[in-house]
């Protein structure tokens, strides 16, 4: 069985200062597109994008998990664990305030996370963090996301060091046995040759060229992730193909990837199945 993971971050447009919220409120342009094709995502709410759009967020939950993108968009390395706390804390009670129950997933913002997140994380109920990318190809522009290389398919990750599978009885055994209290890291795992499969590098490189690698090799699990801004038009850095274009790009690879054989899950579809499994 190969998986896709497709996920949304749906925050403020730092590129967009006179309209931050365009691909917020236009977020229909690419639900749609999943909505047609039949596919289950995760979107990655900001907090902010909570309080500025609380009932649009309550439409999107109706089709679509609703994760946690942070508070702020902050890079975590560049705030201190008592704030990086206030903010999941603030993200959780709002959740909560909204939807009832807690939030599942998070993923940091920029990708950027490290050892002392988890913790914190499990403190407020997530299941499941999906910020790694475990690899990266070499470009003249290196991803600040990119911190070494890490499991392409989903694991439990070690206490010590996030990039490496807990490999201690507890953890391995926790699929077949169905604890829940463990964090899993699902992992943005890329294309073959590293080629992440996100929305700038698919505005970037087209369909075309996805359909070339996938011919080469698909692997056993790909995260295909996008911004909610990547469905509105945009000038300056990396807005190559934004908008319509883009639209058009993402049907053709949902429908590419369905054609190869790739199912489609949210992350809490994926937690379920590595926790829930009997046979
Ligand atoms: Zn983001």
């Amino acid at each position: 069985m190969k998986i896709c993971f497709l996920s949304i971050d749906v925050e403020k447009h730092e590129n967009q200062k006179n309209q931050p919220f365009e691909g917020v409120d236009n977020l229909d342009n690419i639900l749609n597109i999943f909505r047609k094709n039949n596919v289950p995502a995760t979107l990655f709410v900001t907090g902010e994008v909570l309080e500025y759009a609380p009932d649009l967020v309550k439409k999107w939950a109706k089709d679509f998990e609703i994760g946690c993108h942070n508070y702020f968009h902050n890079q975590l390395n560049k705030i201190d664990l008592m704030e990086r706390e206030r903010q999941v804390k603030n993200f959780v009670n709002l959740y909560k305030n909204i939807f009832g129950v807690l939030p599942k997933g998070f993923r940091a913002p920029r990708n950027i996370i490290d050892n002392q997140q988890f913790p914190i994380l499990e403190r407020y109920g997530f299941v499941y963090d999906s910020s790694v990318f475990p690899r990266y190809p070499w470009t003249i522009m290196a991803y600040s996301g990119y911190l070494g290389r890490a499991p392409i398919v989903p694991y439990f990750p070690s206490e010590k060091n996030y990039k490496r599978r807990c490999l201690a009885p507890a953890c391995r055994q926790a699929g077949a046995l169905g604890i829940n209290n463990t964090l899993i890291e699902l992992p943005e795992s890329p294309a073959s040759f590293s080629i992440p499969m996100v929305g700038t590098w698919l505005r970037r490189l087209g369909v075309k060229f996805f359909k070339f690698i996938f011919k080469l090799k698909k692997p056993s699990f790909v995260s295909f992730s996008m911004h909610s801004w990547d469905g509105v038009k945009f000038d300056g850095k990396s807005s190559k193909n934004s908008g319509k274009d883009f639209l058009k790009q993402l049907d053709g690879m949902i429908k590419f990837l369905k054609e190869i054989g790739y199912e489609f899950r949210s992350g809490e579809q994926i937690y379920e199945e590595m926790t829930n499994y009997s046979n």
